[in-house]
């Protein structure tokens, strides 16, 4: 098969690594890659040098720092998909700058590594002006969609963030899920996809109604009190400590509420509530 320039390098191949290189393979980009373990003898530099485009998927940036410090970047197109702040993608793209990266993005992979190159998988990117992440569009998108958002080599990274945020707090509150369930008949598991996660799909899109509020400082309640809700992460306490279920999960969320009523906040709604999240 021939193979399609420009050439990719790809470092790093972890779980996600591995599949952003298979991705590129499949579409049939000369693809090269790296790997800290299983290739000591050839160093990062030489597989830097091997192509124009980087692609960058290790644990962390320290690990940037340590493999690239000698490595030639002239002229190179950098994509780091490693999660990591703002700051430190702010920081890693004037460091690529000064080591004569032509470009630099960084990222938010927003989707596991099997759903790597489908229909479900976008990318966020950011660091450059728009021209140029429209210049290698065609070759990323072999990857996911390509959501480009900013200049700021930050934006990206701050979007996942946020995302990821999110997605933690799911995943505190399907622990305490699973845990309340444990003895459940049917099991958690069937109760979570029968149960759970039907109401939380038809929830999430509600949230959007709540950010509005929050925008705007509008503090109804909108057919759901502070002091109802108050009640009920109460009793979600209860009734977990009944059953031995750690709920600090949802400490901070409860602590909010009982706050805003505290303050007489107990006829109003979530914007209020929102307002506890920043420091
Ligand atoms: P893995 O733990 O599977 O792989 C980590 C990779 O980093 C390996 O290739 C490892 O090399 C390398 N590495 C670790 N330390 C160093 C070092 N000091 N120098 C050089 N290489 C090093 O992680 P993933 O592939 O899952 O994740 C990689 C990035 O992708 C992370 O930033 C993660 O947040 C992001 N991501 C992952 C997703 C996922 O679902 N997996 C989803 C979205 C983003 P070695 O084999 O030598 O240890």
């Amino acid at each position: 098969m021939t193979t399609k320039g420009p050439g990719i390098t790809v470092l790093g191949l972890g779980a996600m690594g591995s599949a952003l290189a298979r991705a590129f393979l499949r579409a049939g980009y000369e693809t090269h890659v790296w790997n800290r373990t299983r290739q000591r003898a050839a160093d990062a530099a030489s597989a830097v040098s091997a192509a124009d485009i980087l692609i960058i998927c290790l644990l962390d940036y320290n690990s940037i720092y340590e493999q690239l410090a000698s490595a030639n970047l002239s002229g190179k197109i950098a994509v780091n998909l490693i999660n990591g702040t703002p700051s430190d993608a702010r920081s890693m793209s004037a460091w690529a700058h000064e080591h004569g990266a032509a470009q630099y993005f960084d990222r938010g992979v927003m989707c596991v590594p099997e759903h790597v190159g489908s229909e479900h998988a976008f990318v966020y990117y950011s660091g450059e002006p728009e021209e140029e992440i429209r210049r290698i569009e065609h070759i990323l998108a072999v990857l996911g969609s390509v959501e480009y958002m900013g200049k700021d080599p930050g934006a990206a990274a701050l979007y996942d963030l946020a995302f990821l945020a999110a997605m933690y707090g799911m995943f505190a509150g399907a622990m305490t899920v699973f845990a309340m369930l444990r003895d459940s008949n049917p099991k958690a598991s069937q109760n979570w996809t029968q149960k759970i996660a039907p109401g939380l799909q038809a929830l999430l899109p509600s949230l959007g109604a709540v950010a509005a509020a929050v925008e705007v400082g509008d503090d109804s309640p909108h057919g759901h009190t502070n002091s109802m809700q108050q009640r009920g992460l109460y009793n979600i306490e209860v009734a977990c400590r009944e059953q031995g279920v750690d709920t600090g999960a949802l400490e901070f969320l409860e602590a909010a509420f009982d706050a805003v009523v505290a303050e007489g906040g107990g006829g109003g709604g979530m914007a209020m509530i929102a307002r506890k999240f920043t420091r």
